[in-house]
């Protein structure tokens, strides 16, 4: 296994567990990839992600194998109410139908023309069609510039006019393909859904850990047997009935030789190793983009803020024209992330919208969230507490072509036997998405492995 990220380290569980004998090779000094939680004067601050959604019944499984299901936490009841920025204002999304009547997020116009959308035809099963096309098609522009586009924004940190609707939402893609609607499939795929173990993520419960994400990838590393962290892949060569890895590690260079090689790195990483052997596949993987995003975790002393934080935070249309991406309101939503007495927040800012911004030094970023929380949330001109986290490349993007791109990954696994691609470019970029994807590769791994 190359690459100990959650993707990295879940499909090495599932192969472990299957009997096999698996190496994971993790070039950062702790395994976890993306997931990391630190406490810093009282507060939990994530570097990451900060909670996920229980979406498939793979995680309550795996959480149980690893003896960590006591640690999780419910995200606050309060997590329903969510906001977006409108001129200035934090608006709730609406969450019934007689909320969405009267809210003003959504001008008349617009929610008239919602009746038209049952009405609307499909587009071509195979057209590549951006999320924001098809938005504007199906539910019309302020739908797409109101709603769409700060959520995809909260997602992958993205651009609804370059992800490819089919490739980032393909769920959306199938109940235009199957119902001819997104109203009509909502209301007639609801009894379907209900009996689904695998959750909608409008539907699935947000958990995170008494401790933070990084529970998850420290237990699944304690009980891996073998994870060398600190050692870097530099070459993967095939050769005669397996692999052949370099590495560099704590004790020097490393060579192993394996049947099978997953490659669980962010797609840059993968397309650097495959390059020599798989040219193709390895330009599809560095053709991905991976926005920069920054993170800043900020405290105020309660009752400081001209507002009662009381949701899972808000989101900012683009067209507001701010500098950052949005805020979750962290110590609503889960307790024990702030000493008593003070809220804990967690900003994004960059993304495809703005990367300069994310690039920007610490300092710069601390100053444009908390002018920006002063004119929203009414916050003091400095908080209270201040950490920046930056990520050079943070998300994949699921671009136009990004289908097309999998096809080629997928081709240079049916050239290269026990060959394996698992990351969140691939399958979702969610944590349960790559818990989902991990248990199927290494299911693809372990059956390679026994011949079958
Ligand atoms: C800021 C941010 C916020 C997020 N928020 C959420 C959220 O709230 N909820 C949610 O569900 N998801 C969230 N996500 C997404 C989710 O965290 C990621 O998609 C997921 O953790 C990625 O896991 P991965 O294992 O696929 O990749 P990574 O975590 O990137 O792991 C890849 C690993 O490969 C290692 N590596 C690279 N090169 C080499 C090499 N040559 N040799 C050996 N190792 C190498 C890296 O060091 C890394 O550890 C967020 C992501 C970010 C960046």
């Amino acid at each position: 296994m190359v690459g100990g990220g959650i993707s990295g380290l879940a499909c090495a569980w599932g192969l472990q567990k299957g009997g096999r004998d698996v190496l994971v090779l993790e070039a950062a000094s702790r395994a976890g990839g993306t997931i990391g939680t630190a406490r810093t004067d009282g507060y939990l601050v994530e570097a990451g992600p900060n909670s996920t959604l229980d979406t498939t019944p793979l995680i309550g499984a795996l959480l149980d194998q690893l003896g960590i299901a006591g640690l999780r936490i419910d995200a606050a009841p309060a997590a329903r109410n969510r906001y977006i920025l409108q001129q200035g204002q934090l608006r709730a999304l609406p969450l019934s139908p007689a909320a969405f009547l009267a809210t003003p997020l959504f001008s008349a116009g617009a929610k008239l023309r919602l009746l038209r959308e049952p009405f609307i035809g499909r587009s071509p099963a195979a057209a590549d069609e951006s999320v924001a096309a098809f938005v504007r098609r199906r539910l019309g522009a302020e739908f797409l510039d109101r709603a769409i586009n700060p959520f995809v924004a909260g997602v992958y940190a993205g651009d609804p006019e370059r992800l490819s609707v089919r490739a980032a939402f393909p769920k959306l893609h199938q109940l235009e393909q199957k119902h001819g609607s997104l109203i009509l499939g909502q209301l007639l795929g609801a009894r379907a859904r209900a009996r689904d173990p695998e959750k909608s993520k409008q539907s699935a419960a947000m958990f995170a850990f008494r401790d933070g994400m990084q529970t998850l990838t420290d237990a699944l590393a304690r009980r891996l047997r073998r994870v060398e962290a600190g050692a870097e892949a530099l070459s993967v060569q095939p050769g005669d009935g397996g692999f052949l890895v370099r590495s560099r590690g704590p004790g020097g260079l490393g060579e192993f030789h394996a049947r099978a090689v997953v490659l669980a790195l962010p797609a840059y990483a993968a397309a650097t190793l495959t390059a020599p052997f798989a040219p193709r596949a390895a330009a599809a993987l560095g053709a991905i983009p991976y926005p920069p995003v920054a993170v800043a975790a900020s405290a105020y002393r309660k009752g400081t803020l001209a507002r009662e934080l009381d949701g899972f935070g808000f989101l900012v249309p683009q067209r507001e024209g701010r500098r950052i991406l949005g805020t979750i309101f962290s110590s609503t939503l889960f307790a024990g992330r702030a000493p008593d007495g003070f809220d804990l927040l967690t900003t994004f800012a960059g993304g495809m919208r703005q990367p300069a911004l994310a690039q920007g030094s610490d300092a710069e970023i601390a100053e444009a969230v908390q002018a920006e929380h002063a004119d929203i949330l009414g916050a003091p001109p400095h908080a209270e507490f201040m950490q920046v986290r930056r990520w050079p490349r943070a998300i994949p993007q699921y671009t136009l072509g990004h289908l097309a791109r999998i096809a080629q990954i997928e081709e240079a696994e049916r050239d290269l036997p026990g060959l394996f691609f698992c990351a969140n470019y691939r399958g979702g970029v969610s944590i349960g998405d790559c818990i989902r994807s991990a248990a199927g590769t290494a299911e693809q791994a372990g059956a390679f492995l026994r011949g079958a």
